[in-house]
């Protein structure tokens, strides 16, 4: 594992050159193309200052500057093998060097690799995948499958939730990236998932929150008709809208009303499968079997860009003599596919998941629970494995929240200060609306972990000032 790297390390251009850091001309010649001519994603474009990175190893990245930031966000939660892992470069140099790309319609090695692998550690009868490029798409072709084999043209998700940027999956996402998005898929209905520590339900316990959200879907689906639904879609642990663990049987309960009406049961899983809560993914922890699977990011670690869909027997039956109506030029991509073998080797040879779920119950809840003990500004710690969240508020009794919903500019300036003070540390966060997520790489030497969570324990400061 990376030990704590403090140095700058020489950084090579793309010709293989080596140059020292800081390098001031290299930083102002790449913002000088990027703000000309790189258009940025959820961004007003000149409202940002995009980072210009010179390298990362491990669990580190370095500025042109030369400063080093811990990655305590993954990227975006999608490098959990970390920076330049040498297994993953090897993979992807060698896969290039005797076929770096094919098209879907014909069989290849890594792509039917990968997928045997997982399906291998996907639960109950998830036998087959079929590859994207990304979460999003997973998203948009797991809702057409369900939409194929039912005859049904909605789909249920939360309002706590994102899945994706795109046409139905940004409709399907519950956050406020979809409002100027709307309306795009009209076929989509929001409900309540559970939330223990803000209950929509007024419930006061997990048994409470589990039981009255159910009955609340339930509803739902009566209301909206259940012979109009083909899907219920659910990020198992919800990501970033909070991290949001579902309480005992809630997932369970959500298999039986999707059995009881005939809906197909999505786990989206993009943030959390492969490995970020100590399981390949994460129904296997609350032993539940969905009827299809979406994943992306840890599945390679993003180092190509590589998502799927994980399909039930059921379900792909009914593509047997059906055509399924969908595809991607870059489907099973032989670089991210050859990637995605060399990732489940690592995790193998590493024991990843046991250091996961070692590391989250050892190191990073108790701490965590002390970090909330200390700080008034915390309202509520949660999470599992390498995945959590650190609530903040400005009263805890009120669980008034530090800044308000979706706040922007001026409204947004204390949580900005907390970020700044962690930069400043040199630790780079994950960020969103109240919240400090921590979700660092899952190779993380453990004494990274701990000055982490240290320069988490000291920005948290700046909070509890603001809150007086
Ligand atoms: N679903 C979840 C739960 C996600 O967290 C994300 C991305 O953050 C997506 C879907 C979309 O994935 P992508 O950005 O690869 O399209």
């Amino acid at each position: 594992m990376t030990d704590i790297l403090t140095d700058a390390p020489a950084y090579t251009d793309r010709t293989g050159a080596a140059h020292a850091l800081p390098d001031a001309d290299a930083e102002a010649r790449l913002r000088a193309d990027d703000r000309a001519h790189v258009f940025h994603s959820w961004s007003a474009q000149a409202l940002i200052d995009p980072l210009p990175v010179a390298a990362g190893e491990g669990s580190t990245f370095w500025d042109y500057e030369g400063n080093a930031y811990l990655d305590f966000s993954s990227q975006l939660v999608n490098l959990n093998l970390g920076h330049q892992h040498p297994d993953l470069v090897a993979a992807i140099q060698q896969q290039a060097g005797r076929l770096a790309t094919i098209q879907p319609i014909m069989a290849n090695d890594v792509r039917g690799e990968l997928a045997r692998r997982i399906a291998e550690v996907a639960p109950g009868d998830l036998d087959k995948v079929f590859f994207t490029n990304g979460g999003a798409d997973a998203n948009e072709y797991a809702v057409r499958m369900a939409r194929a084999v039912t005859g049904r043209p909605k789909v249920l998700s939360m309002y706590r939730s994102y899945h994706g940027g795109t046409g139905t999956a940004i409709s399907l996402t519950g956050d406020p990236r979809r409002w100027a998005n709307e309306p795009s898929d009209r076929s989509v209905a929001h409900f309540f998932g559970p939330y223990p520590y803000r209950s929509a339900f007024h419930a006061t316990t997990p048994e409470e929150e589990t039981q009255r959200a159910l009955a609340h879907l339930e509803q739902v689906i009566t209301l909206e008709g259940a012979s109009t639904i083909a899907a219920i879609i659910i990020e198992t642990v919800v990501g970033t809208n909070g991290v949001l663990v579902p309480p005992p049987g809630y997932l369970q309960g959500v298999r039986e009303l999707a059995d009881k009406y005939g809906i197909v049961y999505i786990a989206d899983e993009v943030m959390v499968g492969f490995g970020r809560v100590g399981e390949w993914f994460a129904v296997n922890h609350f032993d539940v079997v969905p009827d299809l699977i979406t994943f992306a990011k840890g599945v390679n670690s993003g180092y190509v860009p590589l998502g799927g869909v994980v399909i039930s027997d059921r379900i792909a039956s009914h593509f047997d003599t059906v055509p399924f109506a969908g595809g991607l030029t870059y489907s099973g991509h032989p670089l991210a596919c050859a990637a995605g073998v060399a990732t489940f080797e690592v995790f193998e040879r590493d024991r990843l998941l046991e250091r996961v779920r070692d590391l989250g119950s050892r190191v990073v809840e108790p701490r965590l629970r002390e970090i909330a003990t200390a700080h008034p500004s915390v309202g509520d710690v949660r999470g599992l494995g390498l995945f959590w969240a650190i609530e903040l508020v400005r009263d805890r009794e009120t669980r008034e929240p530090f800044v308000p919903f979706n706040a922007g500019g001026k409204d947004a300036a204390p949580m900005a200060a907390v970020t700044a003070a962690c930069k400043r540390a040199g630790l780079w966060p994950f960020v969103h609306f109240n919240r400090l997520h921590v979700a660092p790489p899952l190779v993380i030497s453990e004494a990274d972990l701990i000055r982490g969570l240290d320069i988490i324990d000291d920005a948290l400061s700046v909070a509890d000032a603001a809150i007086g």
